[in-house]
């Protein structure tokens, strides 16, 4: 039977099934290890707690739970919203319309992308890089200015050439930010440095530009100092920071947060009108209550440390198996959920794939985070979910399929 040719529009043409979905298909199998899904473990939710608090504020405050909210969030979120924004960050004398609640951070990136992209409009990002913003941006058809991601951040004299030549070619206004996950990066696990946080003020006050500092992972330090925000330094003049509940309570309440200049955050609110109205009252009025009755920053403290086990697991294991490859480099991170490894120059990780599905083992290839999807010699390994024993179980596994891969 033919199938029905729809007569699409253009993004939609555009659009590809995700390369990560595809990959990880047989990532569950029985016997598998996966070190693909950076979703965080599930048994670190505190779902009795919210389990009582969704009952009782389904009975109780069903007039706002069960009905639309208004588009900026709910008030009572954003109340503790404003008192986490100063524990975690220091950030102080913010009022709630610096704030947006979205359906997760996610949500901030497409938002993003709707009120400062048009096609032909330049977005700094590095490489490699998140793959949920490069997506978001790249429905809006921008330039990318690729940066490298060095083991402190991105490159910033790269960033620099990259701009004066724009700035020489008189289309610095189509600049419209520099994109940085400044803490353990999605995919590399990097944390930007305190110096480098300082230069990107300093060039995006050189060429007024806005930096988006995006942050999920920041909260999950399990050593380290704690280096002061990108906002913390620039301010709502300079930036705009991205912030979510996924990973600090759970991805499924689907709450992130949006700080910004206030006509920045009225321009999305208005985009967000169009897109949903508002987010779910519900899952707002959940988060609020949680976070006012219990400390979400003590409760995360347990699954912290095990991510730190783990991690140190991981460090382990490929120093284990990997430790005699020459070439071989990985990054060891002080919070999130990745660690980074790069085989010697040369080898391509998605084309080691296919051996790694064989011995039942899963990861993610870098050139899924590479902005223009050139190959690459490095993988994203998520160390969250795996069982200690299936990490070092996994990461044997991987040297196996390493082995296959040279060899043929
Ligand atoms: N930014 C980064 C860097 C991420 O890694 C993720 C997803 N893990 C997100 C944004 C989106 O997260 P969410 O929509 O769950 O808030």
């Amino acid at each position: 039977m033919k199938t029905k040719q729809h007569n699409f529009s253009k993004l939609a043409e555009r659009l590809k099934s995700s390369m990560i979905r595809e990959l990880l298909k047989y990532a569950n199998m029985p016997g598998a290890v996966s070190f693909g899904g950076g979703t965080p473990d599930p048994e670190t939710f505190p779902r009795h707690e919210l389990s009582k608090i969704a009952s009782e504020i389904l009975e109780e405050e069903y007039k706002y739970t069960l009905q639309y909210s208004v588009t900026e969030g709910d008030p009572q979120l954003i109340n503790q919203i404003l008192i986490l924004l100063k524990r975690i960050y220091g950030i102080e004398g913010l009022s709630h319309e610096n704030i947006l609640i979205t359906v997760g951070s996610q949500q901030a990136l497409e938002l993003l992308g709707k009120v400062f992209i048009d096609s032909g409009d330049y977005v700094v990002v590095g490489d490699p890089e998140y793959l949920g913003a490069i997506s978001a941006f790249r429905m809006r058809e921008p330039r990318f200015v690729v940066a490298k991601f060095d083991e402190d951040g991105p490159d910033i004299d790269m960033i620099e050439q990259k701009i004066e030549e724009i700035d020489r070619a008189g289309e610095i206004k189509k600049l419209k930010f520099i994109y940085v996950v400044s803490n353990f990066q999605n995919p590399s696990g990097v944390t930007t440095s305190l110096e480098k946080r300082k230069a990107l003020i300093e060039v995006a006050e050189k060429y007024d530009l806005l930096v988006v500092e995006d942050d999920p992972y920041g909260v999950l330090r399990f050593e380290g100092e704690h280096v002061p925000s990108i906002m913390k330094l620039g301010g709502t003049d300079r930036v705009i920071l991205l912030n979510t509940f996924s990973k600090i309570l759970c991805p499924g309440l689907r709450i992130g947060v949006v700080v910004a200049d206030k006509s920045i955050v009225r321009k999305m609110v208005l985009a967000k009108q169009g897109t949903d109205l508002c987010s779910p009252s519900l899952t707002m009025r959940l988060a609020a209550r949680y976070l006012e009755r219990y400390d979400v920053l003590e409760q995360i403290k347990p699954a912290i440390e095990l991510y730190r086990k783990k991690k140190n697991e991981m460090v382990r294991a490929l120093e284990n198996y990997f430790g005699d490859i020459k070439g071989t480099k990985w990054t060891n991170p002080n919070g999130g959920l990745f660690i980074w490894t790069t085989l010697p120059e040369g080898y391509d990780t998605m084309e080691m794939f296919k051996f790694a599905e064989q011995n039942k083992v899963f990861y993610i290839p870098g050139e899924a985070f590479r902005p223009y999807s050139e190959p690459s010699s490095s993988m994203r390994m998520s160390f969250c979910l795996p069982s200690v024993e299936e990490i070092h179980e996994g990461v044997k596994r991987l040297r196996t399929a390493f082995d296959q891969y040279r060899v043929s």
